[in-house]
């Protein structure tokens, strides 16, 4: 076994959920202590960590971007090297992306960049859509901020090692939205003495779930997806007093989703007054859309070739996000897909686990990325 699978294997075994990577911050700094970066940055946006490799000369920075969490998904896999930690195990493949910026690690540590620098970024928190945004707020990110951004993300159902890349939109923005509304309780046999939001959540469902329909047009891909429904509580002698409805919004463009979110919550306030009730709405999860650079994923192109491996254009974005589109908003970078082959069980499936088998030609192509991006003068 490769010392890289070697790597990946640990990680594997020893997950942790957004917000609780300690203990898997705490392994990939012991080992990127042995790389002897110039500078080690810990507790980036919680536990997020990064890396810097410096040139000699001046030049860009470079960063590249893993992320440190695991899904809250029992592992069904019976493999030598299974999730150790209970109800939570490495199923989006981030084991996979930090074991291959660990590699580039290596790389630049046999190698120093010949001017500018690069940046490893082990993210936290990106499956709740927080860790991007929180490290961008660090005060610690102002000693690393890049011009260039990068990140490769395996995908299943894509053959393996094929990278797959889109000139503009990559991934989808999305939003979760909660809606609560407030009435009144009173007793069953008198609804009237009350204020029971039942209409209004039964409005709320079929008037969210028709928004994209009656509120964007046909080239304006949009969904809103309605998650959660909740009524008063399970009570046979009491008419509710509250409720609440969580949806999920999704779009291609920022101007859509933007107008997705103002169109819900219009609704809301306008539902809860016909019915005498107080609407409040709160958004979490936002992830941006994720907006490749041109010129960035031209050069991720002509790396791929020079490494061999096959490249795919989607037509369409993705429908999921990533919220690597906070760094693609601000920097100029690419989130790259990489083909994790066509019977690989989707990402955050039970049965998913990301084949060793990318490790190389992931590090690869992200050296070369790297080192291109380095040579870049127009900055
Ligand atoms: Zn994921
Ligand atoms: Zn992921």
């Amino acid at each position: 076994m490769s010392r890289h699978s070697r790597l990946r294997q640990l990680l594997h075994r020893l997950p942790d959920l957004s917000d609780q990577e300690r203990d898997t911050s705490r392994t990939v700094y012991a080992h990127l202590e042995q790389l002897h970066p110039d500078t080690l940055l810990s507790g980036l946006g919680g536990f997020g960590l990064a890396a810097v490799y410096k040139g000699k000369q001046d030049g860009p920075r470079v960063l590249v971007r893993c992320e440190l969490d695991a899904l809250p998904i029992t592992e069904t896999l019976d493999i030598p090297y299974r999730s150790e930690v209970k109800g939570v195990s490495h199923k989006c493949g981030h084991d996979g992306h930090m074991t291959m910026v660990a590699g580039l690690a290596e790389r630049l540590h046999e190698q120093r960049p010949e001017r500018g620098s690069v940046v490893l970024l082990f993210q936290p928190s990106e499956e709740t859509g927080e860790g991007a945004q929180r490290v961008l707020e660090d005060a610690q990110f102002a000693q690393v901020t890049p011009e260039f951004a990068v990140a490769i993300h395996n995908l299943p159902g894509f053959p393996r090692g094929q990278v797959v890349l889109s000139k503009g939109a990559f991934a989808s923005a999305s939003s979760g939205l909660k809606i609560r509304l407030q009435g009144k309780t009173s007793h069953a046999a008198q609804p009237e003495a009350g204020r029971s939001p039942a209409l209004a959540v039964s409005q709320l469902i079929a008037g969210l779930s028709a928004l994209p329909q009656f509120r964007t047009a046909l080239h304006e891909p949009a969904q809103v997806t309605v998650v959660h429904a909740r009524l008063g509580e399970i009570a046979f002698g009491t008419s509710p007093g509250d409720g609440h409805v969580m949806a999920t919004l999704r779009a291609h463009s920022p101007a859509v989703i933007q107008l997705l979110a103002e169109e819900a919550v219009a609704m809301s306030e306008n539902i809860a007054r016909t019915y005498g009730l107080t609407a409040s709405s709160e958004f979490t999860q936002v992830f941006p859309a994720t907006v490749n650079d041109k010129q960035v994923t031209a050069l991720v192109e002509t790396c791929a070739q020079e490494t061999g491996l096959e490249i795919h254009r989607p037509d369409t974005p993705f429908a999921w996000s990533e919220d690597f589109g906070h760094f693609t908003s601000r920097y100029r970078g690419a989130l790259v897909g990489l083909g994790a082959g066509e019977t690989c069980p989707p990402l955050h499936h039970p049965d998913y686990d990301f084949p060793d088998e990318l490790l190389e030609p992931g590090i690869n192509l992200l050296e070369r990325v790297t080192r291109k991006l380095l040579e870049q003068q127009d900055v």
